[in-house]
């Protein structure tokens, strides 16, 4: 094995978190000479989609954003609407494009550097962090990592993942509305469960469907294609239509918190940092948050950035409705329904995107009108 020359910052594991760290401190005032980047992949696949709402249009991702709409449908099975985003757009990146775009970026900056190697181990020295490969160490005075996932799930917290298939469908005749994106659409058997399916528009011809579930566990493949097959089929009867890609995947939604064993030179990002939201599974825009937050604490030459943290009160929340779906005395198709019927929709994403204040949150809480939310959050205060 071989022992590879210090490095300022090493990014373990170049995805979604890693790769954006990476474009924001090329582009920084952050002082560096060398940076290393690894991951087991080459990232050359389009292995998923992202989707996420904001207010702006000059961060870093937007050249990168594929299609953005400023509206989008929400649809239960007695509520149905339309929703003006404004000032929101939703926006669609597409994995490809955004690895190709940053490696591309990346590439032209001589002072980073690539690496695909298996990483075994992280660990923290006094003035420095080692990651062990399969194809050797490597040293740097910190790093950033997405690569490890560790979270000490207690026995008394919830488990669930949000659990999805997506198919790219395309058909020859128009079937799509292009102009609005379905968010949720919870016309499907709940089966005792959360299940909702949705459409993201590419084209009149063209679009990605997922059918996705919050639960203790994934389903298999086949049982998704079935749903996705009975969900086209219901809603465009007849229209012939070809599958062109196919996502799966799923991302834990659980009550216990990410932990980072690997000492004060390792610093957690991306879902390993506990940025995926554990109530609905969105990520990316936190994402973007954390790793703009690090860069500024970098560029403000602090040595040791703190690791960026939701705030308190948006965990609680997530426990509550984790909580609340887990003892399945109300429905969460009957939640989500209430939660867009009854509140503004600016409101409401800027809750979901942890954006609000406490008071538009009391509201927001208040409006589910339900003394069982209250008990689950008298609980949730109390529990361990
Ligand atoms: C299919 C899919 C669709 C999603 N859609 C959305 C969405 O629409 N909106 C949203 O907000 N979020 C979405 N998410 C959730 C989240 O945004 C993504 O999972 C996101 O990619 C997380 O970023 P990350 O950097 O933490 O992890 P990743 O992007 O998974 O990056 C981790 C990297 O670490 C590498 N790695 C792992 N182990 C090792 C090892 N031992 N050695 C070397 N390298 C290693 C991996 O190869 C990978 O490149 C989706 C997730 C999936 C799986």
């Amino acid at each position: 094995m071989s022992q590879n020359p210090g490095y300022d910052y090493i990014i373990a594991g170049m995805g979604c978190a890693g790769l954006s760290l990476a474009v924001q401190l090329s582009r920084s005032r952050v002082r560096f000479s060398k940076i290393l980047v690894l991951d087991k992949e080459l990232k050359n696949k389009n292995d998923r989609t992202w989707c996420f709402w904001d207010k702006e249009n000059h961060n870093w991702y937007e050249p990168l954003v594929f299609r953005k709409w400023g509206q989008f449908r929400f649809r239960s099975t007695d509520f149905e609407k339309k929703f003006d985003l404004h000032p929101y757009q939703y926006k669609l990146v597409r994995g490809i494009d955004f690895y190709n775009y940053c490696l591309d970026e990346l590439r032209k900056d001589p002072r980073f550097e690539f690496v695909q190697d298996e990483l075994l181990e992280i660990s923290s020295h006094e003035n420095y962090a080692i990651v062990k490969g399969k194809g050797g160490y490597y040293q740097g005075t910190l790093v950033f990592n997405s690569a490890f996932r560790n979270q000490t799930i207690k026995t008394n917290h919830i488990n669930y993942v949000q659990h999805f298939m997506g198919w790219v469908v395309e058909t020859k005749t128009d079937c799509f509305d292009e102009t609005c994106p379905v968010f949720m659409d919870f016309n499907t058997e709940q089966e005792n469960d959360f299940r909702f399916f949705y459409l993201i528009p590419y084209s009149k011809t063209k679009a990605l469907v997922e059918y996705t579930g919050f639960s203790p566990g994934a389903m298999k493949p086949e049982a998704y294609a079935e749903k996705l097959k009975i969900y086209f089929q219901k809603n465009h009867p007849g229209t012939p239509y070809t599958v062109i890609e196919t996502e799966l995947g799923s991302i834990p939604m659980a009550e216990s918190a990410f932990v980072n064993p690997y000492g004060n030179r390792v610093i957690n990002i991306g879902t390993a940092g506990g940025h995926s939201k554990p109530s609905t599974g969105y990520t990316f825009y936190f994402i973007q948050k954390y790793t703009a937050q690090l860069v500024a604490q970098l560029e403000n030459d602090k040595r040791i950035p703190e690791e960026p943290r939701r705030k308190a009160r948006f965990l609680f929340y997530d426990k509550v409705m984790l909580y609340v779906l887990h003892q399945k005395k109300l429905e969460g198709r009957a939640i989500f329904t209430r939660l867009f019927k009854k509140n503004k929709i600016e409101t409401l994403l800027d809750f979901l995107n942890e954006a609000s204040d406490w008071k538009t949150e009391l509201k927001i809480t208040g409006s589910m009108n339900s003394r069982f939310f209250l008990a689950s959050a008298i609980k949730k205060l109390f529990a361990l």
